[in-house]
């Protein structure tokens, strides 16, 4: 592809200042309404069918060209509350409208956002070298896990399409210039609940007249980490983190109830079927104990699948990844703790996954930082306040592995047979 790929530079050089002028602007999920409106203007300029408003906020941009399937390119679009202290000239200073709370793109959608954008011009300037349909989803929301699914349910593939293939790309703090994946489970499930313990309130005098939560939530919190120390296989992965535990007002009043937050990640339904059951069971079992008068009230808030590269479609896609970047710059990585609602883009298509991560750290940093055995400290993780992609060979490396990955999809020599594909690594 010499032609997609002299013009990949241009394209690249083009939205540096677009990229920045995002990163300034960052908006929290579901309100991504400026965001947007640049995606549909910039889609609309490259010739694309556009169409906005799609699952809330989401924009979704079409190219039909001739006969062949149809290819999902998906990129997230929100931000976090995150005050950001990168030092940047372009830093955000932004804050939510509704919330007042800072905004910051730490988790780097906005480069996301700019890769998708320049992927759709080298593929439209190349129409000659392809056949099928491109569908371009700029998808809201994905940091509460509700994007997707919204999107879904506003009848995204009933509208534009079912696709052959959904490919999407997330932005790390690995070299830049490499990119990293494996078959199979990727990223882990995510299952965040709320779970609130009903106690009896009353004066700290009188302990005997009331059933404490605090009591009720700390006997919890405790026998709630022997479920991956003591119920799970040490060759099995499992987290099982409380992030939130809130009860009381004040010294002298017994409270009434407690809340715990948790985040359960897990890389398998038997296991997430195994964990959630043991969670369900130590928590009524512990308000059996303090003698509650109520059973807890256990709520899912979000619920974000498994990210599952599907292993015959991984290796086509990884073949035209080492053509356009470099076999040695295409990295395989073990499964990885994080979540993503992606999956559920592709769950609902009935189609396979190929997800990567690309790299946005300088390499000679990352090489330091390895030497020193201070990578962690050293090098700002997404949601950092301190994240802080390189802008420009992020970008470049961003769209030629984006382009790459979707003419291979689109191409109109290939077999339709990817177990029988000549570039098969
Ligand atoms: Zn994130
Ligand atoms: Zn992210």
């Amino acid at each position: 592809m010499p032609s997609i790929n002299s013009r990949i530079a241009r394209i690249t050089a083009a939205l540096v200042e677009p990229y920045r002028d995002l990163h300034a602007h960052p908006e929290l999920s579901f309100a991504e309404h400026r965001t947007a409106a640049i995606i549909a203007r910039r889609a609309k300029a490259l010739g694309y069918e556009v169409t906005e408003g799609v699952g809330g906020t989401g924009v979704v941009a079409r190219l039909v060209n001739g006969p062949g399937p149809l290819v999902l390119l998906r990129a997230d679009m929100d931000a976090l509350p995150v005050r950001e202290q990168t030092g940047l000239s372009y830093s955000s200073t932004a804050t939510d409208p509704d919330s007042g709370e800072p905004t910051m793109h730490a988790c780097g959608h906005d480069m996301h956002i700019v890769c998708l954008l320049g992927t759709l011009d080298a593929l439209a300037a190349a129409r000659d070298q392809w056949s099928g349909t491109v569908l371009g989803v700029f998808q809201p929301a994905e940091e509460t896990g509700h994007g997707a699914r919204a999107m879904v349910d506003d009848g995204l593939f009933e509208r534009f399409g079912t696709p052959e293939i959904v490919l999407a790309q997330h932005v790390l703090p690995i070299p830049v210039g490499t990119v990293a994946t494996r078959a199979g489970a990727l990223l882990s499930a995510n299952d965040s609940l709320r779970i609130t313990l009903h106690g009896r309130g009353g004066h700290s005098s009188r302990p005997e007249t009331t059933i404490d939560p605090i009591i009720m939530a700390a006997a919890t919190v405790l026998r709630l980490q022997t479920i991956v120390s003591r119920e799970i296989a040490a060759a099995d992965q499992v987290v099982l983190t409380i992030g939130t535990l809130h009860a009381g007002t004040k010294d002298n009043i017994i409270a009434d109830e407690a809340q715990l937050g948790l985040s359960i990640r897990t890389y398998s339904p038997e296991l997430r079927d195994r964990v959630l059951a043991a969670v369900r069971r130590i928590v009524h079992a512990e308000a059996d104990a303090a003698g509650a008068d109520r059973p807890p009230t256990i709520e899912t808030l979000t619920r974000l699948p498994i990210t599952f590269n599907d292993a015959a479609a991984l290796d086509k896609t990884r073949a035209a990844l080492r053509d356009a970047l470099g076999a040695e710059q295409v990295l395989e990585m073990a499964a990885f703790p994080a979540s993503e609602d992606v999956g559920n883009l592709a769950e609902a298509a009935g189609a396979p996954l190929s997800f990567w991560f690309f790299g946005g750290a300088d390499p000679a940093k990352v090489a330091a930082a390895q030497e020193r055995g201070t990578v962690d400290q050293d090098i700002p993780m997404n949601h950092s306040p301190y994240f802080a992609p390189l802008a420009e060979p992020t970008i470049n490396c961003g769209i030629t592995a984006f382009t790459a990955a979707a003419v291979a999809w689109l191409d109109p020599s290939r077999t339709g047979d990817v177990s029988t594909s000549p570039r098969q690594a």
